[in-house]
């Protein structure tokens, strides 16, 4: 028997539900690519995409998903040879690092782990000594905002002062994939130099396109960049015919689907969304706080104020997620992520970013619990419970 009957909700860190209305945008002929409303909405784009990270810089959009933002991030700045820092506190900032090594760059990874945040002043001590050591031979720091395997979310703003504080010179690279429309980020604020996300998480938009964003200070240095190549290379983007924009033919539907998010963000209010996502996210952690009393289950990032406001990672302890993650799916219709990296086997995911609400998130809370209780994994009861106090708390009339 189950009680799956229904829409099934994807609580998985990405891709992210999409609504109707992105996915209606999305379903109208093609349109021409050399003149008419195409080029308006093109412009459009990019300008909005600076808009949500806070940056007077540069736009760009590529067909391709992280991966391919990651790429296109590295091969505008860097060159063979290059020594890069990595700032590990999961998978994918060393998964960043990993590409570049592969394109030929020298990557020295700053020592974290999956349960914590980078520490700012690690990185200020490490840039110190790069300094001491004969300048900045370190081009560019690597970080992830929110790191979607561990469920960490890194301090940029002190990251970014750290490395003033040490006089560095090494660009500071942000990925926000996971991040982006989830919680604030203030790239100009913060002396980010270069950004990246993609569509799909925090976006509410089907996955396919990649953004990155550039200050004057990072385009300088992509003047000299080695690594660049036709596709990925921000000068022939910023030509002023609209084909150059894309390297090609524009993703035309995706774009509708695109301007369609957007529309509903800005909406909604940029503001407005990270508070949705603050509150949804505490609603979950007040309900794995009070199943993890039970001790067969418990946060991954040890301190509270380290948790990230768009996916949350809870570990099993010697129990097996899959068992969960199956009964809640196939009993319940709710798909949960598995844990990855290190913590496979180990843990699951609970996604609450982009186009998520109260229904969703306490169905998907609910289902947990009744899966906790079916499978009788130890735990306290009460988690959704302790859920809807905090909303009923939160969330006034
Ligand atoms: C999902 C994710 C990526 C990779 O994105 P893909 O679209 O799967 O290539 C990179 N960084 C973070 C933080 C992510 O969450």
């Amino acid at each position: 028997m189950s009680v799956r009957a229904g829409r099934e909700f994807l609580a998985i860190p990405g891709p992210t539900n999409v609504p109707d209305e992105v996915l209606r945008a999305m379903h109208r002929p093609a349109v021409d690519i050399y003149a008419g409303p195409l080029l308006a909405l093109t412009d459009g784009l990019l300008k909005d995409i600076a808009r949500l990270f806070r940056t007077d810089g540069h736009s760009y959009i590529y067909i391709a998903n992280g991966h391919g933002a990651w790429e296109a991030s590295l091969t505008n700045v860097l060159s063979k040879g290059d020594r890069i820092l990595v700032l590990e506190s999961g998978r994918f900032a060393i998964g960043w690092g990993e590409s570049a090594r592969r394109m030929g760059v020298e990557v020295e990874i700053l020592k974290g782990d999956m349960r914590r945040a980078v520490r700012p002043a690690e990185v200020e001590a490490r840039l110190k000594a790069d300094k001491a050591n004969g300048g900045n031979t370190i081009k560019a720091i690597l970080v992830a905002q929110i790191d979607t395997a561990s469920g960490v979310v890194n301090d940029i703003e002190a990251i970014g002062q750290a490395i003033r504080a040490a006089g560095h010179e090494a660009l500071l690279m942000v990925d926000a994939v996971a991040s982006l429309g989830c919680v604030p980020f203030e790239m100009d604020k913060w002396g980010v130099d270069v950004a990246m996300s993609g569509s799909q998480k925090g976006m509410m938009t089907p996955p396919g396109l990649g953004f990155v964003v550039a200050n004057d200070r990072a385009r300088e240095v992509h003047r000299k960049a080695g690594l660049r190549t036709p596709y990925w290379d921000w000068t022939d983007r910023e030509g002023s015919a609209h084909y150059q924009k894309y390297a090609g033919t524009p993703p035309e539907h995706l774009l509708f689907a695109l301007r369609q998010a957007l529309d509903m963000v800005f909406e909604e209010g940029l503001e407005n969304v990270w508070r949705r996502h603050m509150l949804l996210a505490e609603a979950v952690r007040r309900a794995v706080g009070v199943w993890a009393e039970g001790q067969a289950i418990g946060f991954n990032i040890i301190e509270p104020n380290e948790r990230s406001n768009s996916v949350t990672c809870v570990l099993m302890n010697g129990r097996d997620p899959e068992t969960l993650r199956a009964y809640c799916n196939e009993k319940c219709g709710v798909v949960l992520g598995h844990g990855i990296g290190e913590l496979t086997g180990k843990a699951f995911r609970i996604a609450h970013m982009g186009h998520v609400n109260a229904p969703m998130i306490l169905g998907t809370l609910g289902v947990i619990e009744t899966a906790l209780g079916a499978l009788e994994i130890p735990h306290a009861r009460g988690g959704a419970q302790a859920a809807i106090d905090w909303l009923s708390a939160e969330v006034k009339p």
